[in-house]
């Protein structure tokens, strides 16, 4: 009975309306993009914040360290092809879970690598590529 209840729960629609992307990426999205950025050879940005990654039991850091990941997720989606990359890794999550509609949230910032346009550009064509 236990399972048809967890099976249930999993199996139902489910509607996220308050997502922010870059509080959305997996662990497993942030290491994909890292991969990304060593192979484009643009690593130097994020390394020296990725060890600092890693949170896990007996971590005694504070809330503030803890928000030092969200420096080191505006790195990881510096470039079109990162934010793109990140953005539909995340949806996938979002479909994989069950999730039929989705909120997602997100700030247009200008990089070096990027302009508000290029980061607006790069999340609808993720959008497009994954929800068609
Ligand atoms: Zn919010």
């Amino acid at each position: 009975m236990e399972m048809d209840l967890d099976r249930f729960c999993r199996e139902l629609p489910k509607l996220e309306l308050h997502a922010h992307l870059n509080g959305s990426l997996s662990r497993s999205t942030m290491l994909q993009l890292q991969r990304y950025h060593a192979d484009a050879g643009i690593s130097d940005e994020t390394n020296a914040f990725f060890d600092e990654f890693q949170i896990g039991a007996g971590d005694t850091r504070n809330l503030s360290d803890c928000f030092q990941v969200f420096n080191i997720a505006h790195a990881l989606t510096s470039t079109p092809e990162t934010l793109k990359l990140a953005t539909t890794l995340t949806l996938e999550e979002f479909q994989e879970d069950g999730c039929c509609y989705i909120e997602l949230r997100s700030t247009p910032r200008e990089t070096s690598h990027m302009t508000k346009r290029q980061y607006i550009d790069a999340i609808v064509q993720a959008m497009q590529y994954v929800l068609i």
